[in-house]
């Protein structure tokens, strides 16, 4: 009896789910000036995302990952040097690769009261592997969409982009808004995780003010995003917040 308890509870902490889906938008690398230009935009539709930094957290970074986590954002981590986990875990071996790559970034945060609960990935390349080693420092790791969304393949009708339950331990499949993107991809995906109750997650790097060639949003693009969002009442956070 105690051990079917003990289960139960188990499965009732590692299982949430969320009434009409949460859009959780995620941006990579260091491009802190515009995403901290972009506070007033997330506060406009009641929206949270996610920062996810690379590099050197000097002062300068940590100013900027304090104002966005005063803003109620995520802060994630990128790596150090932007590394690919499987190349770098295959040369270095588990110690090095967290001792190079996550530790210098880790150890910054937690002194200086950054909380973090995520990783994603640089150029998306991950394994089995990395993701047993980063979970042991991560709650949430983001990839791309990788196999889950084959070439020409449609989004909507992707089904591992979905994400029903979200576990304690939780790999993200994230999709590129990058560019010139099609918008209407972006709209029958949120369609469907709000009809189903599901968590999606998608990704850029920069907030700029025009279009890009690739990579990046423009400030249009994601008021857009966030304006349909909020139509569809779906819940727009950080994955602090999952
Ligand atoms: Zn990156």
């Amino acid at each position: 009896m105690k051990k079917f308890l003990i289960a139960l509870l188990l499965f009732v902490a590692t299982i949430r789910t969320f009434a009409d889906g949460v859009l959780c938008l995620t941006f990579d690398d260091r491009h802190f000036t515009n995403w901290c230009n972009a506070i007033e935009i997330f506060e406009k539709y009641d929206a949270h995302a996610t920062f996810f930094v690379y590099g050197k957290i000097d002062a300068n970074a940590l100013a900027s990952m304090k104002k966005l986590q005063n803003a109620g954002h995520s802060i994630g981590l990128h790596s150090f040097n932007h590394a690919k986990a499987v190349e770098s875990y295959r040369k270095l071996g588990e110690a090095e690769y967290l001792k190079q790559e996550i530790f210098p970034q880790l150890d910054v945060c937690r002194v200086n009261g950054i909380e973090i609960r995520s990783f994603a990935y640089p150029n998306s390349q991950r394994n089995d592997q990395t993701d047993k080693i980063l979970f042991k420092h991560f709650d949430f790791l983001r990839g791309n969409c990788g196999k889950i969304l084959p070439k020409g393949g449609i989004l909507a009708q992707a089904d591992g982009f979905f994400c029903k339950n979200v576990a304690l331990k939780q790999f993200f499949p994230g999709y590129s808004l990058s560019g010139d993107f099609d918008m209407k991809v972006i709209r029958d995906a949120m369609d469907r995780a709000a009809k189903e109750d599901a968590v999606i997650v998608f990704y850029a790097h920069n907030i700029t003010p025009e279009i890009a060639k690739s990579h990046h949003i423009s400030v249009g693009q994601l008021e857009e995003i966030l304006s349909y969002a909020v139509s569809l009442q779906m819940q727009i956070k950080g994955l602090n917040e999952l």
